[in-house]
């Protein structure tokens, strides 16, 4: 094989293969170390109900700033730390900073919206996820309706019956569930109405694809009208033009989030946008 290829093509396909297998060692080996070097922080991103034009929830959003690597995003390590089980202690760091935030911004007087964290298939199947949650919930202080986890549609689609009890028992406590990336999955209609949750999040993929396809125009028009007769909150993710919200506008979908409202944002840019309650104190 070597003779082959000759001596050069040989080593520069074992190195390109070596780079890509020590690239992931290395996010790995580094990854597990995040969280005692302190490298995980969370960025919150607005969601903006579209007929008031008011806030009307955050999005917790992870990030990551390795020493070796730099800024890595969560669509390249959060994969990996599903599969390494580490999306289990991120999970729950995540879980705490947010709430402790949350739970902080109120205790400054400032009026807090509903707040999102995602949670990956492997967190809510942990036996003690809910009692974590309520637990994270008691130490911080924040108030269970302030927060709603959002799942895959792929979670939904698992039919897993301790799946349906962890979403029951953390919506009868006030917390709301919100399928995110809606409508990339898998999960079937009638599955949809069985399954315990408030909102969807239509995926940007369909947004996007809202001034050039008629296809994703259909599709969006269709998940709107479905989630109104469902009763269930909708959210557009990956709004980036005025005229992407006028369409969204226009099909009565209820809130929006993305480029052309907000970025994700550092907690101390997201306090202007808290407006002071009057038991505050300053
Ligand atoms: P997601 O939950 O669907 O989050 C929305 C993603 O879209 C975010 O990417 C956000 O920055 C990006 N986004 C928002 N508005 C726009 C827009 O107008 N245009 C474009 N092009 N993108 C927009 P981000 O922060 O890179 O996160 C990617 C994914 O990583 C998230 O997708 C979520 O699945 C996952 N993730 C992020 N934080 C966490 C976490 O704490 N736990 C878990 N399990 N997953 C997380
Ligand atoms: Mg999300
Ligand atoms: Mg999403
Ligand atoms: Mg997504």
């Amino acid at each position: 094989f070597s003779k082959r290829l000759g001596p050069g093509l040989f080593s520069y396909y074992q190195d390109s293969m070596n780079t890509a297998a020590q690239k992931r060692l290395t996010l790995e080996n580094q990854l597990a170390h995040a969280i005692e070097r302190d490298e995980l922080s969370v960025r919150y991103q607005p969601q903006f109900n579209l007929e008031t034009g008011q806030l009307s929830g955050l999005e917790a959003l992870l990030r990551w700033h390795n020493l070796l690597l730099g800024a890595v995003s969560p669509l390249e390590f959060i994969p990996l730390a599903e599969e390494d089980g580490l999306i289990v202690g991120i999970g729950e760091w995540v879980l705490r900073t947010v709430c402790g935030q949350a739970a902080f911004w109120i205790q400054q007087g400032l009026w807090l919206p509903r707040i999102g964290i995602n949670v990956s298939v492997k967190q809510v199947m942990k036996p003690n996820f809910v009692a974590l949650v309520l637990q994270v919930l008691a130490d911080t202080g924040l108030a269970p309706d302030r927060l709603e986890l959002e799942v895959t549609e792929s979670l939904l689609a698992l039919d897993i019956l301790q799946i349906h009890e962890a979403l029951h028992a953390l919506r009868k406590v006030g917390i709301s569930i919100a399928i995110d990336d809606f409508g990339t999955g898998y999960s079937s209609l009638s599955r949809l109405k069985s399954m315990p949750i408030d909102s969807l999040k239509v995926d940007r993929e369909f947004i996007c694809g809202i001034a050039g396809s008629a296809d994703d125009r259909s599709i969006v028009t269709a998940i709107i009208s479905m989630a109104e007769a469902m009763s269930l909150r909708v959210v557009a993710e990956g709004v980036e033009s005025a005229s992407q919200a006028d369409f969204l506008k226009e099909l009565g979908c209820q809130e929006v989030q993305g480029f052309f409202y907000g970025l994700p944002m550092a907690p101390d840019e997201v306090e202007s946008l808290l407006p002071r309650t009057v038991a505050g104190r300053s």
